[in-house]
C-alpha cells in the first residue's frame, strides 16, 4: 500500500482494516522502477545493463549483418519496448540504447570492425522508404505513451482514466487541456505527448489507435524507394537482401571504396582481372559476370531483363 498526502492516523487505520503492509517509493514493479519523481538516468540504468548483457550473450556466435538485424528487431527491441510503453525514457538512455544497437549491427561483439556503412537515421526507416525497418526509439516511445492519451480521449472505463479526469482534466476538453505548474513529472510528460499527437488525433479521430499507426505518422517521413520490393521480398535470402540494400545505398564495400578508405592500394576486379571494381562494374559491366549470367540464362532457359 502506497500513499501520498494521507494523514498518519488514517494510514494506520487503513493498514489495520485492509491487512496490507505499507511500502516505500521508489520500488520495482515487474522489473520497472516506480517513482513519483522525475525518471532519472540511474532509474533506467538496469535497462542498459540488460541490453548489454543480452549482446554479450549473443556475441559468441558469428553472425552476419542480416542475422544481427533480426536479433535487434526481435530481441533487443523487446526490452526497450516494454519500458517504452510505460513512460518517456530520458534522452541519455535512448541515446545509449541506440549506440548499443548501432554498435551491435555494424561491429557485432567485436570492438574493432568495419565502420557504419549507412547512417542510423536511414537504417531506422521502413523497408519501403529505404531502411531496414528498425525502430527510431524516441518516436516509438512517444507513439507508445500516446496510448494513454488515446485512453483519456476515449474516456475508457478504467480506474486510472477516471481518476485522471476527476483530479486533473476535470471539465476541460482533454485535447485542449494545459497542465498547471505544480503537477508531477509523469503527468507533464503525458501532456507533452498529447501536444505532439494532437494533430494526429484531430485528423484520424479517436475511434481506434495502434502504436504502429502513431509511429508511422511521427517517424516514417522518407520517400518510397523503387527498389524496396527487393528488400521486403521474403523469398530472397536475408544475407543477399542486406547486400542489395547496401548496393542500393551505394555502400557495398567494393574495391573502389576500400581504396578511398586507404585499406587497399590497387583496384583491379578479381573476376575479369583488368577493370576497376565498382558496384556498376561488378554487377553490370564485368565481362566475367556477364558471361556467367549468359551461361545461367542459357542453362535455365530464362531471360533476365537488362
Ligand atoms: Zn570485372
Amino acid at each position: 500500500m502506497y500513499s501520498n498526502g494521507v494523514e498518519e492516523s488514517t494510514m494506520v487505520m487503513l493498514e489495520r482494516l485492509s491487512g496490507m503492509r505499507r511500502g516505500k517509493v521508489p520500488f520495482k514493479y515487474l522489473g520497472v522502477n516506480i517513482t513519483p519523481k522525475r525518471l532519472g538516468v540511474d532509474d533506467c540504468q538496469c535497462l542498459i545493463e540488460k541490453i548489454s548483457a543480452r549482446i554479450r550473450g549473443l556475441g559468441a556466435r558469428k553472425l552476419s549483418y542480416a542475422g544481427r538485424v533480426v536479433l535487434i528487431k526481435s530481441d533487443l527491441s523487446t526490452l526497450h519496448n516494454y519500458w517504452a510503453r510505460i513512460f518517456i525514457l530520458p534522452k541519455t538512455i535512448i541515446s545509449k540504447i541506440k549506440a548499443l544497437c548501432r554498435k551491435f549491427l555494424w561491429y557485432g561483439n567485436d570492438c574493432k570492425g568495419s565502420p557504419a556503412l549507412v547512417s542510423w537515421e536511414q537504417v531506422c526507416q521502413s523497408t519501403k522508404k529505404g531502411g531496414l525497418g528498425l525502430k527510431h526509439l524516441h518516436w516509438w516511445n512517444v507513439a507508445a505513451v500516446a496510448k494513454y492519451v488515446w485512453w483519456l480521449a476515449l474516456k475508457t472505463d478504467h480506474l486510472w482514466v477516471r481518476w485522471i479526469h476527476a483530479i486533473y482534466i476535470k471539465n476541460v476538453n482533454w485535447l485542449d487541456y494545459k497542465p498547471g505548474a505544480g503537477v508531477c513529472w509523469a503527468w507533464k510528460k503525458i501532456c507533452w505527448v498529447k501536444e505532439i499527437m494532437k494533430p494526429f488525433f484531430l485528423h484520424q479521430g479517436i475511434a481506434s489507435y495502434e502504436i504502429k499507426e502513431g509511429y508511422k505518422w511521427l517517424a516514417d517521413d522518407g520517400t518510397v524507394k523503387n527498389w524496396h520490393p527487393w528488400i521486403s521480398n521474403s523469398l530472397i535470402i536475408p544475407r543477399h537482401k542486406f547486400n542489395i540494400w547496401l548496393i542500393a545505398h551505394r555502400r557495398l564495400l567494393t574495391m573502389d571504396r576500400l581504396v578511398k578508405m586507404e585499406i587497399i592500394q590497387a583496384n583491379v576486379c578479381y573476376l575479369c582481372g583488368h577493370d576497376a571494381e565498382t558496384i556498376d562494374h561488378l554487377f553490370f559491366q564485368c565481362s566475367f559476370s556477364s558471361r556467367c549470367l549468359a551461361l545461367l540464362q542459357d542453362w535455365l532457359k530464362i531471360t533476365v531483363p537488362q
